[in-house]
């Protein structure tokens, strides 16, 4: 295989563009065959006009080979086609293209295919994931990062857990799996892979219970192949391997009854040179160690990444950054492959820019760290030893119950799911950063109550200690503080230059062998850089805020470059355009010479302009608000909103005529009266009285929020 492969590298570069022009016809596969098979994958830059795995190849490079759209003929890219989507969630996706069709999930596990070359719609397929009962342990948006294609399928991870192959000509099922058992609270956001046959997927959930483990599922039949699980179970659990119960070892307690985290719910490469399949995990339950693991230790394998065996599963080498998380650390950020010279030798590598604000590079085959340096401030360790492979950590950043902390990155990380790009001709990785720090004090064990249903981490975000540490002098902004589009060199692991966002925010990227880079923004356009330098070369509006990560792909000699834009909320100053979403989620399509427009007249119901607040006047008590505030940020914020303020893409509480009667409130909150609206019941989330308490703090909120708009008008 490797022969094979050397093979090819030599001759692409006299194949590029020869193939530009060849690849619609896709060498007799009809329209929409999705005839991805591993010799197609292989060969994937033989091939640059499609774009058949979320990443382009198995390298997750995100680079590609196509060069119609370059520097001198970029000022004409506009829009070719669009395609609005019927959701307000957020959209997180990379297009696939193959044979024609453009296949994109969207929020809600909805996958679509397109006539990639007019827009055409050729097929849409809804799972109809329960949105009431999955929506409350999803913590991050309900959303889908792609499908896979294979063999004249499509793959979808749904948000529910299944794992589901559609016929990709008619989006017709062909077989579901459930990859986590009916009612445990795991969910599903990533793209699955194929490798060999096998269609390989993980799950998110670590904070709701959940237990961490990859698995491969035969395409053709969907019968389990392997499952690699992540954390020991419970002692005497069938499903610990002796690998397992040697990591069990690293961990205190009983862990186990908090289900034990580590979920893989991000990346997932396969490296055809090592047949290693590489998954990071995530961090325990809960984030201090105080209650999950009392007495510390590694807390093996939390915060990891994991290389096993593509065909049988079996474990090759691990390296876990974090030992003993505390910080959400996910280490299930984008990975990619890459052959780099390190010091003068040519490494074949597996790099990472994860929340932890190191760039780690490892040997691919063996695991080897070969460097890891800061591309963001990171407070919480100074260095990694290279001989031990561990970090040298800050003691201040490892708290307790009784000890806060100010630590950066904060939890979202210096750099999270966002897709990043490696351009082999510049050598640069292109990094979406954001910098942001957070304090953090621990829950007291006793006091620590577990919910299935509720977002559980066992440490507080506000404390009067933590106001303390942001109040002492030489003490960072609070929060957010800036983010830009790094270009990072990962041979000499050092910063060459950066694009800095005007709006905070991060945007996937992609390159190609034009030089040119391509990412969206929070400020709610899509923008061309010049891969060398970092010059803004072209721009076109999107009227919505991007997250996704651009593909491009060529049909009939035509370079395209499609793009998912829409999460929650609107850029500033945006107005809703769009007849199906209030975020203008769309599909856009981009070419030479595109005459396509997007609307620019606002649209929509009363129900996107809110008008003047007008609640009732507060009844409750001053403890009733309090505990309110707490129980909302713990159950609610995350869809309402931080401060009962809302994106608008799920009800403004504070708006709501339900706070007139609380009964109406009870039935809703309690027993889940609009489940069919995607609310579920909190019954067992809350605490007596608690959605009492909650109805009088989104009161008491309103009636400030009014206070000041009145304030603001008199001005
Ligand atoms: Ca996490």
């Amino acid at each position: 295989m490797r022969r094979v492969l050397l093979a090819l590298g030599v001759a692409l570069p006299f194949l590029f563009g020869a193939a530009l022009v060849a690849s619609a016809a896709n060498e007799g596969h009809p329209r929409g065959a999705a005839a991805v098979d591993q010799a197609r994958l292989l060969g994937a830059d033989g091939e640059p006009g499609s774009w058949m795995t979320v990443g382009r190849t198995y390298s997750e490079q995100r680079y590609s080979p196509l060069t119609a759209i370059n520097k001198a003929t970029v000022g004409k890219l506009s829009l070719a086609w669009y395609a609005d989507l019927d959701t307000e969630r957020g959209q997180e996706a990379t297009p696939l293209v193959v044979d024609g069709a453009l296949y994109v999930s969207t929020a809600w596990s909805i996958v679509k295919a397109y006539d990639a070359r007019t827009g055409e719609k050729l097929w849409e397929y809804e799972p109809k994931v329960d949105r009431a009962a999955t929506g409350q342990i999803a913590c991050c948006d309900v959303v889908n990062r792609g499908v896979a294609a294979w063999k004249g399928r499509i793959y979808l991870g749904a948000l529910d857990g299944r794992l589901i192959a559609l016929d990709a000509k008619t989006g017709k099922p062909v077989w579901s799996v459930r990859t986590v058992k009916l009612n445990d609270p795991c969910t599903i956001t990533q793209a699955p892979k194929v490798v060999k046959g096998l269609v390989i997927i993980g799950n998110a959930g670590a904070e709701y219970t959940c237990r961490g483990y990859v698995s491969a599922y035969d395409a053709e039949t969907g019968k389990m192949r392997w499952r690699f699980y992540t954390v020991p179970g419970a002692p005497g659990d069938p499903t610990n391997t002796a690998m397992l119960k040697r990591a069990a070892k690293t961990w205190h307690g009983d862990f186990w009854k908090y289900g034990g985290g580590a979920t893989a719910w991000d990346t997932i490469l396969y490296d055809p040179k090592t047949n290693l399949v590489y998954f990071g995990t995530g961090n325990g339950l809960s984030w201090p160690q105080e209650i999950r693991s009392p007495g510390g230790g590694d807390n093996l394998f939390v915060s990891s990444i994991i290389a096993v065996n593509a065909d049988t599963g079996a474990y090759a080498w691990h390296y876990q950054e974090t030992p003993g998380d505390q910080w959400d650390y996910d280490n299930t950020n984008p990975l990619m492959t890459a052959d780099l010279k390190i010091h003068g030798q040519p490494r074949h590598v597996l790099m990472q820019a994860p929340k932890t604000g190191f760039f780690y590079v490892w040997d691919a085959r063996t695991g080897q760290l070969l460097s890891a340096e800061k591309f963001a401030p990171a407070n919480w360790a100074s260095k990694i030893d290279l001989k031990t492979g561990r970090p040298v950590e800050n003691p201040a950043a490892r708290y307790t119950s009784t000890k806060a902390a100010l630590v950066y990155p904060g939890p979202l990380g210096a750099h999270n799911w966002h897709p990043m790009a490696f351009s082999p001709r510049t050598g640069l990785v292109y990094i979406p950063v954001t910098e942001n720090n957070v304090g953090l004090v621990g829950e007291k064990p006793e006091g620590f109550k577990l919910n299935d249903r509720a977002y559980n981490i066992g440490a507080l975000l506000e404390s009067d200690a933590i106001t303390k540490l942001y109040a002492a002098p030489g003490a960072p902004q609070r929060g957010n503080i800036r983010s830009y589009i790094q270009a990072w060199d990962p041979a000499r692991g050092r910063e060459v230059w950066r694009i800095p966002n005007t709006v905070y925010g991060a945007s996937g990227t992609l390159v190609t062998a034009s030089d040119l880079l391509f990412s969206g923004s929070a400020a709610g356009d899509f923008a061309a850089y010049d891969a060398r330098t970092g010059a803004r070369l072209w721009n076109a509006p999107t009227q919505a805020l991007v997250v996704a990560a651009p593909s491009t792909y060529a049909i009939g000699g035509e370079q395209y470059v499609a793009l998912l834009v829409g999460a929650r909320g609107l850029p500033k100053g945006q107005v809703r355009t769009s007849l199906q979403s209030a975020n203008n989620s769309r599909l856009m399509v981009f070419k030479l010479g595109g005459t396509a427009k997007l609307p620019t007249e606002a649209v929509g119901p009363a129900n996107i302009t809110l008008g003047a607040l007008d609640p009732p006047l507060l009844t409750g008590s001053n403890e009733q608000v309090i505990s309110g505030q707490g129980a909302y940020h713990r159950v609610c914020a995350g869809c309402h909103g931080a401060g009962a303020v809302s994106d608008k893409s799920v009800p403004d509480l504070r708006h709501s005529p339900v706070l007139r009667s609380l009964t109406e409130w009870n039935s809703i909150v309690l027993l889940g009266a609009r489940a069919g609206n995607g609310m579920g019941a909190f019954k067992t989330q809350l605490a007596e009285g608690e959605a009492e308490s909650i109805f009088h703090y989104v009161i008491s909120q309103a009636n400030k929020d009014k206070a000041a708009e009145q304030a603001a008008a008199r001005k």
